[in-house]
């Protein structure tokens, strides 16, 4: 029998009430002493140090850390932590030394930062990070201590509005196995039967972009982009589920609020072959329309900063400031895949929809930084499906018949993608 193997993800919260905990000085140096005592053995930085600076706010110890959110499955894990402002952070690995009987470690030190929540050990337990503790280091710094138990890489980013330190945390499936305590096990008289590889696409992640809280962009007879999405990524997904036996998990199953770094996390814990984020489009001038896909990059164009921000949920200026952080994440980023992924289904929806209804305004594939495709470990885009905001296509986003027509042409993006990747895998 097949041991069972975890492949779900799950998104912990360890939650405080802001304000609960309001720090003087002298209990700072209290409880800095504590942590410290706490922290113990982690004092004496190593090589692997990164630093990163964020606002200028940062040195004034003005940023309250309040929640610490974990998305797990046995081969990744999230880790964001929820700041009121900016921060500067500094970060460090420490080895395992089995001689002291410690597990390998990664802190983080949160410079301009105080704690603002419940600090006991936060138990994880997914087969890479055993737990975090957290504590005041000094009186404008917070240790943030990550025991793991196996892991072959991490990356972290800080992102704005509100501001949230994410770290991504790989395991070492695909380079080795995680070396996770063996259970005892007969040894088998046969070879196992061997498993045909996975041909093509196995599994999709799909996003519809807003939920809850964010209704996204409003359109043409009160009509929200939340509903407009959800309702084309749930029929998508039947589809493909039908169609061409994909797996596909929604990263919201109906009108909720997910935010937006929980959404690629959860096409990471799922392992997911593609992770595709579904938007309409809007604009201050109705006579704006078309379709236009984006993947993840940097870019000057002056549009796309503009999308993004809005999209984001953050100012034009915040996205200029964080183009640098991508430069430390494209090595995963699945660049070109995602390049011909959006190419494959953007023209899919220009063909389709043109067609069969009046001409479409095609406003190409693009790049800009999305918050939510930022650290996807696979292919990864965002289309922008017409413009609720535009007389005729924000009516049309709205009815069923138009909604199916948006399935069937981003499905057949989809397939010709798995077609050209098979076609290159068997050259
Ligand atoms: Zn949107």
């Amino acid at each position: 029998m097949n041991t069972p193997r975890f492949t779900g993800w799950k998104i912990f919260v360890t939650s405080v009430a802001l304000g609960s905990i309001v720090l003087g000085l002298a209990n700072d140096t209290a409880i800095a002493r504590q942590a410290r005592k706490r922290l113990d053995g982690i004092a004496q930085p190593q090589k692997d140090t990164a630093s990163k600076a964020s606002t200028a706010e940062a040195e004034g110890g003005k940023a309250l850390l309040t929640q610490i959110r974990h998305t797990s499955s046995d081969n990744y894990t999230r880790v964001t932590m929820k700041l009121s402002a900016g921060i500067r952070y500094e970060s460090h690995l420490l080895k395992e030394d089995p001689a002291k009987d410690l597990p390998p470690r990664i802190y983080f030190d949160l410079i301009g930062a105080r704690l603002a929540m419940d600090s006991r050990p936060i138990l994880v337990q997914d087969g890479l990070l055993r737990q975090v503790r957290v504590g005041q280091f000094g009186p404008k710094v917070v240790r943030v201590v990550l025991d793991m138990t196996s892991f072959s890489d991490h990356k972290a980013f800080l992102l704005p509005d509100p501001y949230r330190l994410v770290i991504d945390i790989q395991g070492r499936r695909n380079g080795g196995g995680i070396p996770v305590v063996a259970k005892k096990k007969e040894l088998p008289l046969s070879p196992p039967a061997r498993k045909a590889p996975p041909e093509g696409i196995r599994k999709i992640v799909l996003d519809p972009g807003h939920g809850g809280k964010d209704p996204g962009a409003i359109g043409i007879g009160g009509v929200a982009e939340k509903d407009i999405v959800l309702s084309v990524a749930r029929k998508l997904a039947k589809k493909l589920k039908r169609e061409m036996g994909i797996d596909v998990v929604l990263t919201r199953q109906d009108d909720t609020f997910v935010p937006l770094e929980d959404r690629t996390a959860i096409a990471n814990a799922e392992e997911a072959d593609l992770f595709i984020s579904l938007h309409t489009n809007a604009s201050p001038n109705p006579e704006a329309r078309g379709i236009e896909t984006y993947y993840l990059d940097n870019t000057n164009d002056e549009a796309s900063i503009r999308l993004a921000a809005r999209e984001n949920a953050t100012s034009r200026k915040n996205i200029s400031d964080l183009q640098f952080i991508l430069s430390d994440l494209t090595q995963n980023m699945k660049l070109e895949d995602s390049i011909t992924l959006a190419h494959r289904v953007h023209s899919s929806v220009v063909g389709l929809v043109g067609q069969k209804r009046a001409e479409v305004k095609d406003l190409g594939v693009k790049k800009a930084l999305f918050y939510v495709l930022v650290g996807a470990r696979m292919p990864s885009i965002l289309v922008e499906l017409f413009f609720v905001t535009h007389k005729n296509e924000g009516r049309q986003l709205g009815q069923a018949s138009h909604q199916e027509m948006l399935v069937d042409a981003l499905f057949d993006g989809i397939r010709k993608y798995q077609e050209t990747t098979l076609v290159v895998k068997n050259l």
